[in-house]
């Protein structure tokens, strides 16, 4: 075991602060304990780095100081050495094993590769290798059957997985799995969908509920279809990228037309259905926003600010979630040198509003907040805090000291948490993980997932930094993710992750600064952060 604390030391204008990895929690310390402990993580020895500390403090201070910090080891309450022994996301193979025969959570069908629209950032649209172009194909019955029975079969959702605010999505009974329907534009096979919710209906377990959600861009949907979704239960996404200048640069027709129109008419139906059929409980659908760049980010908060009326009345309720395609921006300037974007401006800007929101006091009763300041926090919860807040930490919230057989809090369990069924069968690790590169595959439906090659991806992401994590401070508060993100043309690339280590910490370094500079003007200030459930 290592002899020095597995801390990380960092600092605010005013306070000097360990974060302690093992406790999960971040202590103020002096200016003596502060320098004994980076003297320590220098790699002073501890006789050391009281003889350095000389130099600059007086003696008798040292040794109260450092008398304290022995105390608090002693007592076990901070400071600990304790590491992770073993990487593993799970502790043995059954264990996997379980994992994947009960808990997956949402199964996703490509209904159709067709698709009415040419968006131009759209993964389909040709511009990214090894993702297939739209296609004429469909999906069958016999291959929708197949994955809704794989699911009767092994649906369900882990007891142990928290449910985020940000990723909340409040159908009206909350359900063991989910059946997702996605395309193309997955209502050009609205046929095979209507089959697909009448199979579950009559043949799903009885002790399992089945939940269903379709993304669509909006342009085929009905009052009628829409109607149906409301009584069967079908969670709607919308794809919407806000103001017109926006949302027409690419979201468009074949025929260059955009479609900002349609999608806004579309949630202005969905808004007339609800009030027309009168529910006993609001409906909640949500926004799928994705941006590339060359916009503003005020602009966008305004616009989604300024549909108030639409978007949260007595009848529905949009929420929103905001994707920036950072990757994608660069293979767009690739593409089109004549058009280039540049990256999105002003999220600082509205960052800086969020943080003298909240210490106005405007998150501090929950049923108070104005339209305005939910938007805002929407805004900011795509990266401020809330990560940093509540939700890595919960993960380990029952635990005093990391586990010795543990993982980096980020890690996915792909394949379990969406896995993506494609027209032909193939089954992909969710419906971000486009590709025709087979090394994407990790199963087909008619012989199930493929665990050996699911753990062989998961050991080459966990197995490429095993000794860097083993002494990361960043362990508890992770987020390298996603395991897709680390490959290049089918291949894991490890400096790739090593990359997004570096930036990962100080990313994460930085949020600690800036969250402990809110929390010394109020302590309650993020108290809002709090609501995360477990399911
Ligand atoms: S940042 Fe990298 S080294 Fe650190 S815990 Fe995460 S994956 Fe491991
Ligand atoms: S983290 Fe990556 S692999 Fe996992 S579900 Fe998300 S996009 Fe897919």
């Amino acid at each position: 075991m290592s002899d020095i604390p597995f801390i990380h030391l960092f600092s605010t204008d005013t306070n000097k602060y360990v974060y302690d990895v093992n406790s999960n929690d971040i202590i103020k310390v002096d200016d003596i304990a502060y320098d004994y402990f980076h003297l320590l993580l220098s790699g002073f020895e501890p006789d050391e780095c009281k003889y350095l500390l000389t130099n600059e403090y007086d003696s008798s201070a040292i040794t109260k100081s450092i008398a304290f910090i022995q105390e608090i080891e002693k007592a076990e309450l901070y400071f600990s050495k304790t590491r992770p022994q073993e990487i593993a996301l799970f502790c043995c193979e059954n264990s996997m094993k379980y994992t994947y025969s009960n808990y997956i959570n949402q199964l996703t069908l490509e209904v159709t590769q067709r698709c009415n629209l040419n968006c131009r950032y759209c993964i389909f649209s040709g511009i990214y290798e090894q993702s297939r172009p739209h296609t004429k194909k469909d999906m069958t019955w016999k291959i929708a059957k197949s994955g809704l029975d794989f699911m009767f079969q092994y649906g369900g959702r882990d007891p142990n997985d928290s449910i985020l605010l940000r990723d909340r999505f409040k159908p009206k009974e909350k359900s063991d799995f989910t059946i997702g329907f996605y395309g193309g534009e997955p209502l050009l096979n609205f046929e095979l969908i209507q089959k697909c919710i009448t199979y579950c209906r009559q043949n799903a377990p009885t002790d399992k509920k089945v939940g269903f959600v379709i993304t669509t861009n909006g342009t085929l949907l009905s009052d009628d279809i829409i109607e149906y979704f409301i009584a069967n239960n079908v969670a709607i996404t919308i794809s919407f990228d806000g103001p017109q200048n926006i949302h027409d640069k690419f979201r468009i027709h074949a025929n260059g037309k955009g479609t900002h129109q349609e999608a806004l008419n579309a949630i202005k139906r969905i808004n007339y259905v609800a009030r027309k059929m009168n529910l006993p409980e609001t409906l909640y659908c949500l926004i799928n926003c994705l941006v590339l760049g060359g916009f503003h980010f005020r602009e966008l908060f305004d616009y989604f600010v300024s549909l108030e009326n639409l978007l949260d009345n007595e009848y529905v309720h949009f929420d929103l979630v905001i994707n920036t395609l950072t990757g994608g921006l660069k293979k767009w300037n690739d593409c089109y040198p004549e058009e280039q974007l540049e990256k999105p401006a002003g999220y600082e800007e509205l960052l800086e509003e969020y943080k003298s929101a909240c210490l106005a006091g405007k998150y501090k009763n929950d049923n108070n907040h104005t339209f305005y300041f939910d938007i805002l926090n929407i805004f900011a919860y795509n990266n401020l805090y809330f990560d940093l807040h509540a939700r890595t930490r919960h993960q380990f919230s029952d635990e005093n000291e990391i586990l010795e057989t543990s993982h980096p809090g980020c890690i996915c369990k792909l394949g379990s948490r969406r896995p993506f069924l494609t027209v032909d069968g193939r089954i992909l690790p969710c419906e971000r993980v486009f590709s025709e590169n087979p090394s994407f595959y990790v199963g087909r439906i008619d012989t199930g997932l493929d665990l050996n090659k699911i753990k062989s991806m998961l050991d080459d992401f966990t197995n490429s930094t095993i000794e860097e994590c083993r002494d990361c401070w960043c362990y508890r508060i992770c987020d390298v993710g996603c395991i897709n993100d680390n490959y290049e043309e089918g291949v894991f690339d490890a400096r790739k992750k090593m990359d997004k280590c570096r930036q990962v910490r100080a990313r994460r370094h930085s949020e600690l600064v800036g969250m402990m500079k809110l929390l010394e003007q109020d302590p309650t200030v993020l108290d809002h952060y709090n609501e995360v459930a477990v399911s």
